[in-house]
């Protein structure tokens, strides 16, 4: 019975991060999705929505990683325009004193167009940051990208960037090598399982062993110097990564707990209580669709919440 709904759900998960590429649905989503219940993942459409949900999430004792959708630009001109959006953002949260850092996606800054263009944007960004005391990462996206952001992450350390950070994802099978390799910069990364669709040459298929390789990055990395971002919402390993930093006496400024806005809710507010310190990666913007169809394949069950929203309209 398990194998047969850890099947539906690998088959569930395959359509629909498939159906992110479909123009019919991207439109109706478009149209209608924000009303349909995607505003439970999506901030909002606007920087000023936006900010109103970072001030009450701050209100109440949880940082944010600010991050403005979209992916895979596709003229120079566009990715110059994201990078002004991305210095206007560093500059209202700081003129408001919010605690929030941003994340964003190095094919949103031109890395589908060239890597010197996506580090040139991604440089410039992270040098505002540091001027308003504020931090970058760089999410991690398909496969066909790691190797780039990865280069790019270990340049800007190289040319003495310390504000700035990545994400690795345990469902690659390359990602224990990856992250031996960055530890002699003690890096700042993120920790995820890992969100899009790998074939089983470069990625483990079966949850039980992404969970395992994923347990096993983070024992590495909370034993290594730099900072790590635990960034799930599975409860047993963020009970087991406890128990790691328990054991190893790990003090609080060596790591973090991140959620995604809307999943969760009262796990991140137990965290906080516990007197851990938590972060909601928090997305918005126009460009939502592709996010949102990732935020449904993790989940199937978000999809009939979705339906039902449908049906009762
Ligand atoms: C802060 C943050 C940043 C991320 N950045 C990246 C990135 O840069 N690159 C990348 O590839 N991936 C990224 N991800 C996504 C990540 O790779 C996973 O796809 C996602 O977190 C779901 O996996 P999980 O670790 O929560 O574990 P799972 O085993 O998938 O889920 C554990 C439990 O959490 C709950 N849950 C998980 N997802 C959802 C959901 N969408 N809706 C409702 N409940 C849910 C369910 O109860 C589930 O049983 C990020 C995730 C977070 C939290």
């Amino acid at each position: 019975m398990e194998s047969l709904t850890a099947s539906a759900n690998a088959f569930m998960r395959s359509a629909l991060l498939g159906a992110a590429d479909n123009r019919a649905l991207q439109r109706f989503m478009y149209r209608h999705g924000m009303n349909l219940g995607a505003r439970r993942f999506v901030a909002g459409e606007t920087l000023d929505e936006f900010l109103r949900v970072v001030r009450s999430v701050n209100d109440r004792g949880v940082a944010v990683a600010a991050g403005l959708l979209g992916e895979g630009v596709a003229a120079e001109r566009d990715a110059a325009s994201v990078v002004h959006e991305y210095q206007h953002i560093l500059r209202r949260l700081a003129n408001l004193s919010l605690r929030s850092t941003i994340a964003l996606k190095l094919t949103h800054l031109g890395l589908g167009l060239g890597r010197p263009l996506a580090l040139d944007n991604v440089r410039t960004i992270v040098a505002e940051a540091k001027q308003l005391d504020n931090f970058v990462r760089m999410d991690m996206e398909q496969s066909a990208y790691t190797d780039a952001t990865l280069t790019i992450y270990r340049t800007l350390r190289e040319e003495g960037h310390d504000n700035v950070g990545t994400v690795l994802q345990a469902y690659l099978r390359r990602s224990e090598r990856d992250l031996r390799e960055l530890l002699p910069l003690r890096p700042n990364l993120r920790l995820v399982k890992g969100a899009y669709l790998e074939s089983h040459e470069i990625a483990f298929q079966k949850k039980s062993d992404v969970d395992r390789n994923y347990l096993s990055l983070i024992e590495i990395a909370l034993a290594s110097p730099g900072f790590t971002a635990i960034a799930t919402h599975d409860h047993a390993i963020i009970e087991q990564t406890i128990a790691l930093i328990n054991k190893a006496g790990l003090p609080p400024e060596r790591f973090e707990f991140q959620m995604l806005y809307g999943v969760r809710p009262k796990l991140q507010e137990q965290l906080r209580d516990r007197g851990y310190r938590v972060r909601l990666a928090i997305p918005f913007g126009s460009q939502w669709y592709p996010y949102l169809m990732r935020r449904l394949a993790e989940r199937p069950a978000n999809l009939f919440f979705f339906l039902g929203t449908l049906w009762r309209r």
